[in-house]
């Protein structure tokens, strides 16, 4: 079989394989693949979103051409909208926290975007906060459109219209079951939602221990991306809009401990580098498939690659220093029950 011929990066989002999980996955029943969202073009499943969210303002008029997309975020969603403002033509603007990983602000920079700093660690109500800095930057730039993804409908929509879709066509009908981390709540919601249209498939949402989403108290934790951290000085931290409780089944709630030993065994067992939230999903996804029987087929989204996160998850000095192990070397061996 041949790859596929794409004549615009766009057409390089979406379509990601499904790769089956092997000796991670040894006396579970059912068939167990992750959706290999790292193959987006700019790296992560925030691709689709950045494409359909960019489409959707074109369409309804609130981004023109001229226009400029402007979006607080430290993550992946930056770099999908860089990477399809950037082809598209658009002057792309991100805010982001000045905490964030040189890399990351790199990246945006190399792909055309224009970054603003503003201090990392604020309260949610505080003018500088990254969401609220980068929607007085929309607003006072000629031209400027706020991506929004928290609360962008076109973010889960995505998901219904591409995610899902793919899933059920790859898995000919046969998924029982849907597992992912919870961001914004876009990818759960949107392709939960939508295979729920299509057959009866159970929706599990895997969260950080402490993360508020599956009953925690928002205290921190240390994978990112997902999850909803709680910030001391915000009185009222309201959940993202694209977040839909209802589509979800079951919250799986997956300690920091368990994801990185996780993404470890991913790394060295199946030869999947991927990122912690990742992880988090897939340690998750093994302990629902405890309860599944053989027919059941399990799909996992993976979001990103691990290669983001070398000098945290995989680092041992990284994980000695946070008490995640006493031994150099010693989380790859551990034997955590999964
Ligand atoms: N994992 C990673 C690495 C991400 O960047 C994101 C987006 N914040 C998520 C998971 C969660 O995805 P969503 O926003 O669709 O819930």
């Amino acid at each position: 079989m041949s790859g596929a011929v794409h004549e615009s990066v766009l057409d390089a989002i979406g379509a990601t394989p499904l790769i089956r999980l092997r000796r991670v996955a040894e006396g579970l029943a059912p068939r167990i693949y992750v959706k290999a969202e790292w193959l987006n073009a700019g790296g992560s499943v925030k691709d689709r979103a950045a494409l359909a969210m960019v489409r959707a303002a074109e369409r309804s008029g609130d981004l023109r051409p001229g226009g400029v997309i402007v979006e607080g975020t430290s993550g992946n969603t930056g770099i999908g909208l860089a990477l399809v403002g950037g082809y598209l033509g658009y002057r792309t603007l991100i805010v982001v926290p000045d905490t964030t990983a040189a890399e990351k602000i790199a990246a945006l920079r190399a792909y055309g975007a224009e970054v603003v700093l503003t201090p990392g660690g604020l309260p949610g109500d505080d003018p500088r906060h990254v969401v609220n800095l980068a929607a007085r930057v929309a607003a006072e730039t000629p031209g400027g459109w706020l991506a929004d993804q928290y609360g962008n409908p076109a973010n889960p929509q995505a998901h219904r219209d591409t995610t899902a879709p793919e899933i059920w066509a790859q898995t000919g009908g046969a998924v029982t079951c849907l597992v992912a981390g919870i961001g914004t709540g876009g990818t759960l919601s949107g392709t939960g939602a939508a295979l729920k249209d299509l057959g009866p498939v159970r929706v599990v949402g895997v969260d950080p221990e402490n993360s508020a989403y599956g009953g925690g108290d928002g205290s921190p934790y240390y994978v990112e991306a997902i999850g909803h951290y709680v910030h001391p000085d915000t009185v009222d931290d309201a959940w993202p809009e694209n977040w839909d409780r209802s589509v979800a089944d079951e919250i799986v709630r997956v300690d920091d401990r368990t994801t990185m030993v996780t993404a470890r065994r991913l790394a060295r067992e199946e030869g999947l580098l991927l990122g912690g939230s990742s992880a988090t999903a897939v340690a998750g996804a093994l302990r629902v498939a405890r309860d599944l029987g053989p027919d059941d087929v399990v799909v996992v989204v993976a979001p990103d690659s691990g290669r983001a996160y070398l000098s945290k998850y995989f680092d041992d000095g990284w994980l000695r220093r946070l008490g995640f192990t006493d031994e150099p070397g010693s989380v790859g061996e551990l034997a955590v029950d999964l």
